[in-house]
């Protein structure tokens, strides 16, 4: 999403009062693109993918890394190149783009940390096979062109958080002193964040109407010298600049917590989103429903966020604090107090609502507390929105929208999506359904949205384009992945755990197959298509508990031991050997899925059990949870060298990561227990970074 215009920014007792007519306008703009676009055909098969980056700076003299806030000069640099590059001028950082004939230039946008930046492909992929072999090499060519126009000791990586976060002295010149009047965080300045106005105002909203600091807990991981209880120790109970200084006395940080107060902790973070066109809205409502349950699958098996703010965490995921650092529930929509309704999630949470007219999902499937607006939602159906959906977005209309600008009050646009978008767009769900935009001729898309970032550019292409094999499976055979919404949230809680993949189980369903006879062979064709006049011959339902189990994540994607569930790996194998692939294709795409494959069976180390493995190894680490700047330079240094490592070879295909090992051979002589470090094949070596 491109930067909103200028203007001015509501402060949140202002903003209050306007919010009921935002929702009202937004609803009219929604009603709008569903009456123009509802019946919108054929729309390519496109796809895209985003790469969110932490800008770091490093160099072997210096003994600290530190986080870059650099992030509107480099994309200053950037785009002014680009305009060059369009131009028809040379530019040597962008040559290798402009090289290639129908090759685009990359995008870059800016996020909200002012030291990230986020990277999308110049145009979306389409829907040949062969084009999924060039998403890896654009991936390397956007981390070049990022690294051609930073510093040269500052790096584009893709880790999900910076291990030391809130640690102080952790950015570059200048100095920027904690506390400041928009987060009034202990720990981080104002500065942390993109100072264009929307994001100070975001950050500083969500505190006012909450009431009090966001408190972004995440439990200490345990290990033989944790102190017990511990107590964080980088926690200040004594300062008294601002009222929210209050929250850590009264109980806000409590024992066997990394305690972190504020949006930058959370919004922080790097993932990677997948959108997909669909074409037309019933397959984009087909696509968003079957895609639900695989996002917290995907977000265990992606996972990649061991440590905050300076400490080994005892979980590996960053999903929980995001959503925690963008909560602005007040109380009474906590439950703590009365008001008109107690609101389950934060803002930014797993989705709540099945969305498709397919036949096969079942009332029980929904969750029966859902909370939604019901004057919004005859307001909706009244415009000729079906029951569904218009609960659907009557969910994501029961938030207020956070950053007004006084400007977009005047007068209501119906030829844009502005105010629709503010709510839309500050619901942080697993899955987005995305309708058409105002602007142009794009079709109905659904974003995947739960995957954490990669440390290579091969492992975030091949969880990309295994995502897009998944989604071209679930259309072709039809697939079924429905469990009850609820057995979703409670997945993405079982996603948390460390080393969840090998360690959880999490619900699935049994049988993925169609019980309703699928298009490839059926006499209706197309016209059996979810929300068709004509029945299904869906088999009579048995209970919605015998429909899943739990399973593994390595039954999930590799299939189960006794061959009752076939695995998606399996599955998507099948798909393409349904379909024409010529067999080079065939052979780069095995590589992706053998990494898919070997993760979810433990034969590979998920990201945060590498980066565990890493710090435990390393001769600095005391056993008690601390990882203190050595540890913090030598594992950006392996991060960064793995980076230059790939950019200049084909990359890593066979695991993903090299072993940590490599990284950590020059420690062993002179580590007492080195002994424990696991000893790494000689042919790993020989090609070592
Ligand atoms: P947001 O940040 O709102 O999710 P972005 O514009 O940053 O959106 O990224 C969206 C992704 O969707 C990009 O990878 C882009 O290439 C891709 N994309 C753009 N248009 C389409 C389309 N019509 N269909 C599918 N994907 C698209
Ligand atoms: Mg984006
Ligand atoms: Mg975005
Ligand atoms: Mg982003
Ligand atoms: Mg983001
Ligand atoms: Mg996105």
């Amino acid at each position: 999403m491109g930067l909103l215009a200028l203007g001015t920014p509501l402060e949140w007792p202002e903003a209050k009062k306007r919010a009921d007519q935002v929702r009202e306008w937004g609803i009219k703009q929604l009603l709008e693109i569903w009456n123009k676009a509802k019946g919108k055909e054929r729309d390519a098969l496109l796809w895209g993918d985003e790469v969110e980056y932490l800008v770091v700076t490093y160099s072997k003299s210096n003994e600290r890394v530190l986080l870059s806030l650099r992030q509107a000069e480099i994309l200053k640099a950037l785009a002014a190149d680009q305009e060059l590059a369009k131009a028809g001028g040379c530019v040597p950082a962008l040559q290798d783009t402009t090289s290639s004939e129908n090759h685009s230039l990359p995008v870059f946008h800016p996020e909200f940390g002012r030291f990230m930046l986020e990277a999308t492909p110049g145009k979306p992929w389409g829907i040949g096979f062969r084009e999924l072999l060039d998403v890896e090499p654009d991936m390397k060519l956007r981390r070049k062109i990022a690294k051609d126009h930073m510093r040269d000791d500052e790096y584009p990586i893709t880790l999900t958080t910076f291990p030391q976060i809130g640690i102080p002295g952790q950015f570059t010149e200048p100095f920027y002193p904690v506390s400041g009047p928009r987060l009034r965080s202990q720990f981080v300045p104002d500065e942390i964040a993109n100072p264009h106005i929307r994001f100070p105002t975001l950050a500083a909203n969500i505190r006012s109407r909450r009431g009090r600091k966001v408190q972004v807990n995440v439990p200490i991981f345990r290990d033989v010298k944790t102190p017990n209880p511990w107590k964080d120790p980088t926690v200040n109970y004594d300062l008294h600049d601002w009222p929210e200084d209050d929250d850590v006395r009264n109980g806000a940080a409590p024992d066997n917590f990394i305690h972190m107060d504020a949006m930058a902790f959370g919004m922080g973070s790097c993932c990677l989103q997948i959108t997909f066109q669909a074409k037309n809205i019933d397959e984009g409502r087909q696509l968003y429903d079957q895609l639900s349950p695989l996002g917290p699958i995907m977000l265990a098996l992606t996972a990649a966020t061991p440590v905050y703010k300076g400490f080994l965490a005892g979980t590996d995921v960053r999903w929980n604090q995001i959503s925690r650092a963008v909560d602005c529930r007040t109380r009474e929509e906590l439950g703590e107090e009365n008001n008109r309704w107690r609101i389950p999630k934060s803002r930014y949470a797993s989705n709540s609502t099945y969305i498709s007219n397919d036949s096969r999902l079942r009332q029980e499937y929904m969750d029966p507390n859902l909370v939604y607006d019901p004057e919004i939602k005859t307001k909706l159906m009244d415009g000729g929105m079906d029951d569904r959906l218009a609960t659907h977005f009557a969910h994501l209309f029961i938030r207020d929208p956070i950053v007004i600008f006084e400007e977009d009050l005047q007068e209501l646009d119906l030829t844009k999506t502005d105010h629709f978008e503010n709510i839309q767009s500050t619901n942080w769900q697993h899955m987005r359904f995305k309708p058409p935009p105002a602007e142009n001729n794009i079709g109905w898309r659904v974003e995947f949205r739960s995957m954490e970032i990669q440390v290579t550019d091969f492992e975030n292409a091949a969880f990309s384009v295994f995502m897009v094999l998944v989604t071209r499976a679930i259309l072709s055979f039809d697939l079924n992945f429905y469990v009850p919404i609820k057995k979703v949230d409670e997945n993405m809680e079982r996603a948390h755990q460390v080393d969840a993949t090998l360690n959880e189980k999490f619900f699935f369903r049994k049988n993925p197959f169609p019980l309703r006879p699928s298009r490839a062979n059926t006499a209706f064709g197309d016209d059996s298509r979810p929300g068709s006049a004509i029945p299904s011959r869906a088999a009579s339902p048995g209970a919605v508990e015998d429909e899943y189990e739990e399973m593994t994540i390595n039954d999930i994607i590799n299939g189960s031991q006794d061959g009752t569930f076939p695995g998606l790996v399996p599955i998507v194998e099948s798909y393409l050997d349904s379909v024409n692939v010529d067999v080079e294709t065939r052979c780069e795409l095995a590589t992706y899925l053998s990494l898919i494959s070997k993760r979810a069976s433990g034969e590979l180390d998920t990201t945060a059990r590498w980066i565990r493995n890493f710090i435990n190894a390393h001769p600095a680490y005391a056993q008690d949870s601390v990882v203190g700047d050595e540890i913090t330079k030598d594992l950006i240094e392996a991060v960064v060298t793995i980076g230059e490592r790939e950019a200049s070879s084909k990359g890593f295909a066979d695991t993903g990561i090299p072993g940590v090992e490599k990284f950590l051979g020059k420690f062993r002589s002179g580590r007492a227990d080195a002994a424990e470090v696991p000893q790494q094949p000689a042919a790993a070596l020989e090609n070592g970074v």
